[in-house]
């Protein structure tokens, strides 16, 4: 276990390596956030395959940057040589900023936040990127619920500029201030939101999503309500895009965290497609199939 170090009352503690739990979608994203703005970050996982994909990840969004000019080599090495892929928990130990990005299950990650916790220097900051989770309920597997909030990115993390920093009831002042500071320092804008199912964006979205179920339940066919709200509604993806670029998986937990925690505002679809596809092992864009057939 490291240190802790005393921060100044008053100062925001600086944030020097960053950690990454979890090496999927949006591990591997946020790695590579930190790493292309100069933070060494450990990206941890629990599956070597996932390692390697979280860096190759990386890879190709830096080998498309150069094809347009915007990296050169030097770039690449240096961003590359900043993701510090590990399996061994130890290896977090010196992280002044946890981001946990594991699967979207509360007892896997109060399981996760409980084991980091106990790795980590007692100043370290603690955050998860849940879409959905409680951090008032995440805080509870915590010893020191005050160096705790939610660091909510978005899906592509290179691409989408908006950070979610979400507020337990037992966050400190002080933790707020680092993770706006971080996330300023990654490059990203963020808003400061209370706990509340589905925070800011995902209260807006999930519902949007169970129309978009309902829709097909009544008999709606996917691509052509993909094709209104994008070609003629004017949005970038339809919501079957969408949601495969989401995944099923994510999105199915996302939905029944939503309708327990607000089921006067969000009722539980019976046959929802979505849990459909997911129990089809339709994931989405990660596992080449879901609405669509990526292959
Ligand atoms: P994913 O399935 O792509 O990745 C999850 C990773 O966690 C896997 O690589 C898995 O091996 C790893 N993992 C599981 N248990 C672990 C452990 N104990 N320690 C370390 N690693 C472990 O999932 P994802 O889409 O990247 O989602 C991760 C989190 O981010 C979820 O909480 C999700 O709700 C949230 N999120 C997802 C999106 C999205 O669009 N996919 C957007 C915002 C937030």
């Amino acid at each position: 276990k490291a240190k802790g170090k005393k921060v100044a009352k008053g100062a925001t503690k600086e944030i020097k390596q960053h950690a990454v739990l979890g090496a999927g979608i949006m591990g591997g994203g946020i790695a590579y956030q930190g790493a292309v703005k100069g933070i060494t970050t450990i990206m941890k996982d629990i599956n070597q395959a996932a390692l390697d994909l979280g860096l190759k990840e990386a890879s190709s969004i830096l080998e498309k940057g150069m094809q347009r000019g915007k990296v050169d080599a030097k770039k690449m090495a240096s961003t590359l040589n900043k993701i510090i892929p590990t399996l061994d928990q130890n290896a977090i130990a010196n992280a002044d900023l946890i981001i946990e990005a594991v699967v979207e299950n509360p007892k896997v990650k109060a399981a996760v936040l409980a084991e980091t916790e106990k790795t980590v220097a007692d100043d370290a900051i603690i955050c998860s990127n849940t879409s959905t989770i409680s951090i008032n309920q995440l805080a509870k597997s915590l010893e020191k619920p005050e160096r705790f909030c939610g660091m909510h990115f978005f899906n592509p993390v290179h691409k989408m500029p908006l950070v979610e920093i979400i507020r337990g009831e037992n966050t400190s002042d002080a933790t707020i201030s680092a993770v706006v500071a971080s996330t300023l320092k990654m490059g990203k804008t963020p808003i400061v939101v209370n706990d509340c199912p589905g925070f800011l964006v995902n209260r807006v979205l999930f519902p949007y999503f169970a129309g978009f179920s309902q829709l097909l339940i009544d008999g709606a066919d996917f691509t052509a309500v993909d094709k209104v709200m994008e070609k003629v509604f004017g949005w970038p993806m339809g919501p079957a895009f969408l949601l495969d670029v989401v995944g099923m998986d994510t999105a199915d937990h996302a939905s029944s965290v939503m309708s327990d925690g607000i089921p006067e505002r969000m009722q539980k679809i019976d046959n929802d497609p979505v849990t459909l596809l997911y129990k089809a092992g339709r994931f989405g864009q990660k596992n080449g199939k879901g609405f669509y057939d990526f292959s």
